[in-house]
């Protein structure tokens, strides 16, 4: 009921919720640095210890999604406790989906929590320019992003904020409050912390070799010269801040020897790598198919067949011509390593192996593979799921949908008048706004949405558990807050907006008739006059969330 609350408790609730936030998110960065090393037992009481602050939080709270988490994830340590401190593949999975439940929860846009209790959710980024106008304007652009960010106009003043509050990342200018001071100040403010900040280095003007060097001493990861703008710099402040989708490795260990194969998953288990052991070479294929491995550990003799052998039949499969195999065997007959390696082998590793070498060649060599396939549905330009992929995850949504009875709903994006970007200031330009739409997509939507780059400069999003009116209101703000981004240009600054095409899964549609629906709506926005996001369910009276029809590229 909307009886209305006692103003001081109000407070006193959103400052608490906010403890709950700040609380979950230090759990994600434990379980992030985790996924770096090796497990000991001090990370895991570590992680427990918080987990069971956060539990209290929320439960005095009163914030039921992170309690029921909190209680969880508790149990599963627990557990882990109770196997003599050992992970097994089970615990590994099952904490791994409480994290990734608890970085939705409250960590992404549009969620309930955070739209009750805004601000800032994510800690601010500082911006130190020599030009503090610049550095505001900045701020302001990164904020459209989604980000919290804080332009500081003196060095006292980023001293005493960072005191107050340690950031998400460090922009600098090298030269910020006289030359060379601004790099001073970065290291000065890297020193005495425990983990380095995220530090990003800027200069107006290119640089000589010794100040780049200095900026690398001082801990900085980019450097950057020129025209800073929000979503080039938005992109680079990402990788380096992400609390990344982490999936835990998957290794498929195949050995007949069932004391060596339980020995080799015990060690990757102990850095949270998931194993699965097969004894009989024969249902290879099979498992392949079950557990989509992202690695296979082979032995090379077995009594039905040789490792080799067993290699060159998986490489048959062209599905699994990347997934990197690795040797791992008493022979020491280099010879016949090489042998194995030419026929389809990627690492020959010999008994016995120690186990850090054992771990730091899978991680890499699955680590490389997951990229590579990766790669392969993604768009170059953008990071974004290509044409193919993202038609194929409508499908499976569609079914998923279907099965659990919920609602999914599909919408394609297109930019407007794109070709006068082109035209007025070239491809390059051009580029650089279907970068920053992709981005500013990947920002604002669900972290269980879908995000594909169609085409040129069309864009296409999987949205399930979501209904049309959901839908069109998420696009429509996007469509509002896009549409203020400015981009340095010359003569003079450029935006752009876009146009959308919304449809909601029906009782009697399929995936392709859903793509085909949203393209009319799209192409029925267009029509209208652009700049508007139009649902595919009226088709006749226009059902817009619109705009006022201005022309859509806009000089300043
Ligand atoms: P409308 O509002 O009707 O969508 O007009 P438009 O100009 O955006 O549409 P049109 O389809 O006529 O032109 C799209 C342009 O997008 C044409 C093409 O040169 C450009 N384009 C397509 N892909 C890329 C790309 O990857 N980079 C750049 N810079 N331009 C691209
Ligand atoms: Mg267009
Ligand atoms: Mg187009």
């Amino acid at each position: 009921m909307t009886e209305p609350e006692d103003p001081s408790r109000e407070r006193l609730k959103h400052h608490f919720a906010q403890r709950v936030i700040h609380q979950a998110r230090q759990i994600l960065e434990i379980w992030q640095r985790l996924q770096r090393s090796e497990w000991s037992s001090t990370d895991l009481s570590e992680l427990s210890e918080a987990n069971l602050r956060l539990l209290r939080f929320a439960e005095r709270f009163e914030q039921p999604e992170h309690s029921q988490l909190a209680e969880g994830i508790s149990q599963s340590l627990q557990a882990v406790d109770a196997n003599r401190g050992r992970l097994s593949s089970h615990l590994i999975t099952e904490i791994n989906r409480l994290m990734q439940r608890l970085s939705r929860t409250g960590l992404r846009h549009g969620d309930q929590l955070e739209q009750t209790f805004l601000p800032p959710l994510r800690k601010p980024i500082y911006v130190m320019l020599q030009d503090h106008d610049r550095a505001e304007r900045l701020a302001k652009q990164l904020e459209f992003f989604g980000l919290s960010a804080l332009a500081l106009d003196s060095v006292a003043a980023f001293r005493t904020s960072m005191v107050e509050r340690l950031p998400a990342a460090i922009v600098m200018d090298v030269d910020f409050s006289g030359p060379g001071i601004g790099l001073k100040l970065a290291a000065e403010a890297q020193e005495g912390l425990e983990q380095p900040l995220p530090l990003l280095f800027f200069s107006l003007l290119e640089t000589d070799t010794p100040t780049r060097l200095a900026a690398v001493r001082a801990g900085g990861q980019e450097f950057l010269t020129g025209t800073l703008e929000a979503s080039s710099l938005l992109e680079k402040i990402e990788v380096l801040t992400c609390v990344a989708q982490y999936e835990p490795y998957k290794v498929l260990i195949i050995d007949d020897s069932r004391a060596q194969a339980l020995h080799t998953e015990r060690l990757l288990n102990s850095a949270g790598i998931v194993t699965r052991t097969l004894i009989e070479p024969i249902q290879a294929m099979a498992e392949l198919a079950d557990f989509q491995p992202d690695l296979i550990i082979l032995d090379m003799y077995m009594p039905a067949c040789t490792g080799t052998e067993l290699a060159k039949v998986i490489r048959h499969n062209d599905r699994y011509v990347s997934v990197p195999i690795i040797y791992l065997s008493a022979e020491d007959d280099l010879d016949k390593q090489l042998d194995a390696m030419s026929e389809g082998g990627d690492d020959f590793l010999t008994k016995p192996i120690k186990p850090r070498h054992l771990i730091t060649t899978v991680r890499n060599r699955a680590a490389r593979a997951r990229n590579l396939k990766a790669r392969m549905v993604r768009d170059s330009l953008t990071g974004l799921y290509n044409h193919t992929h993202i038609l194929q995850l409508l499908e499976d949504c569609s079914f998923r949908a279907r099965r659990e009875g919920k609602p999914l709903s599909f919408a394609m994006l297109d930019i407007d008048h794109f070709k006068r970007v082109n035209d007025s200031h070239g491809h390059p330009m051009g580029d650089r706004v279907i970068k920053s739409l992709a981005l500013f997509l990947k920002q604002r939507l669900r972290k269980t949405d879908f995000i594909g780059r169609y085409g040129g400069e069309e864009f296409a999003i999987v949205m399930p558990d979501t209904d049309i009116d959901a839908a069109c209101k998420v696009l429509d703000e996007i469509r509002q807050r896009f549409a203020e981004i400015h981009y340095p240009a010359q003569p003079q600054d450029l935006w752009c907006t876009f146009s959308a095409g919304v449809v909601e899964m029906s009782d009697d549609s399929d995936s392709l008739m859903m793509a085909s629906q949203a393209d009319e709506a799209l192409y029925r926005a267009k029509h209208a006059g652009r700049n508007r996001v139009q649902s595919a369910r009226q088709s006749k009276q226009s059902a817009t969330f619109s705009s006022e029809s201005t022309d859509s590229v806009i000089n300043l």
